[in-house]
């Protein structure tokens, strides 16, 4: 079911990993000092101009929830900014839209979700701090039909074979889940090509102490110490590993790890459906469990965000019920 979307978004978010690698290549790390983000802005809303403009043309009638909106784009101010962009977007077309076409396309990503109807969901640079980091990011992109997640790809260009190896150009996976019919993956290398799908599986082990889990790099998304607690009383003690964006779904989707505890510093802190749509469905679909921190099942008929929710932890399905007792004694839920 849902070939045509599969391909679609297959196809959609390859042509964004092109993007990404082409303007992330013009950074230089040592500018990092200089705080200069835009780098990730620009690659960010020409991803989101780019994906959503062939929705629009492929499946006119769905609607798209984008972390992205264009009003900072469309200031006086922001020229330099939306020419970079709309550079980017044209780059990518055979075809040459023109500005205000490409920020309508951003701002078509605008759409409320919620319980019915069908709607797509995109984070389009998923991980922006380990972008610039020229570490791991995500282009994630969700398909979600009364409120459940049918389809989802995770597009990881700096991903590697394995977490023990450093990124380079051979690096690239592309996840694809759709729903009951399993995970897959293929290589997705700087080269531009796809390779072949094949299907994935989460780690079958129960035993804990020899469990690898990760987590967010960033300490002001996500506790370290509250989460070294959990996985203490869970009895996982290996050391974390650390990587940003989605990549931590399709860590736990491949077998590489075995959980993936989100606990945001911010207790009021509400997750975003495009963090997470997609890799749910890559993670259940290679048959792990994703759940809150109450271990409750994601909600995402609430609109863009997981209001309903608190936290996530997926895990490998043998090991749930443990780190979810063991969140809810470190929390006193
Ligand atoms: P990560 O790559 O795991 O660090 O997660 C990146 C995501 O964290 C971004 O896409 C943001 O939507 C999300 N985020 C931003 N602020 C917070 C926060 N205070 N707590 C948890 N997540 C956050
Ligand atoms: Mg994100």
């Amino acid at each position: 079911m849902l070939e045509s979307e599969k391909e679609f978004a297959l196809s959609a978010v390859q042509a964004a990993a092109a993007i990404c690698r082409r303007v992330q290549s013009g950074i230089a790390l040592d500018s990092l000092d200089k705080k200069d983000r835009s780098p990730v802005t620009v690659a960010d809303f020409a991803v989101q101009a780019l994906i959503s403009g062939r929705l629009a043309e492929q499946f006119p009638d769905d609607a798209l929830v984008g972390e992205e909106g264009a009003d900072q784009l469309r200031e006086a101010s922001a020229e330099e900014l939306r020419n970079r962009v709309v550079a980017e977007v044209q780059a990518a077309r055979d075809d040459d839209p023109t500005s205000e076409t490409v920020l309508n396309w951003i701002d078509r990503g605008q759409a409320a979700g919620g319980a019915q109807g069908r709607f797509w969901v995109l984070d389009p640079i998923d991980g922006t701090k380990g972008f610039l980091r020229k570490e791991q990011y995500a282009i994630a992109l969700a398909l979600i039909e009364n409120g459940q997640v049918q389809l989802g790809v995770l597009g990881c260009p700096n991903l590697p074979d394995s977490m023990d190896q450093a990124t380079g150009p051979d690096a690239g996976y592309a996840f694809v889940a759709v729903k009951g019919e399993g995970s897959q993956a293929a290589k997705m290398p700087a080269d531009g090509t796809l390779g072949e799908l094949s299907p994935i599986a989460v780690s079958s082990s129960d035993d804990p102490a020899s469990a690898r889990r990760c987590e967010s790099v960033e300490s002001g998304h996500a506790s370290h110490d509250e989460m070294a607690q959990i996985a203490e009383k869970a009895q996982m003690t290996g050391e974390p590993v650390r990587l940003d964006s989605q990549a931590k779904y399709a860590t736990v989707a491949r077998g590489e790890s075995v959980a993936y505890i989100r606990l945001s510093p911010d207790a009021s802190y509400t997750e975003k459906i495009w963090d997470h749509a997609a890799g749910e469905i890559v993670v259940t679909e290679a048959g792990g469990v994703v759940t809150d921190l109450l271990g409750k099942p994601l909600d995402f008929t609430q609109g863009r965000g997981l209001v309903n929710n608190r936290g996530i932890i997926a895990t490998n399905a043998a090991l749930h019920e443990r780190v979810v007792r063991a969140t809810a004694e470190v929390l006193g839920f």
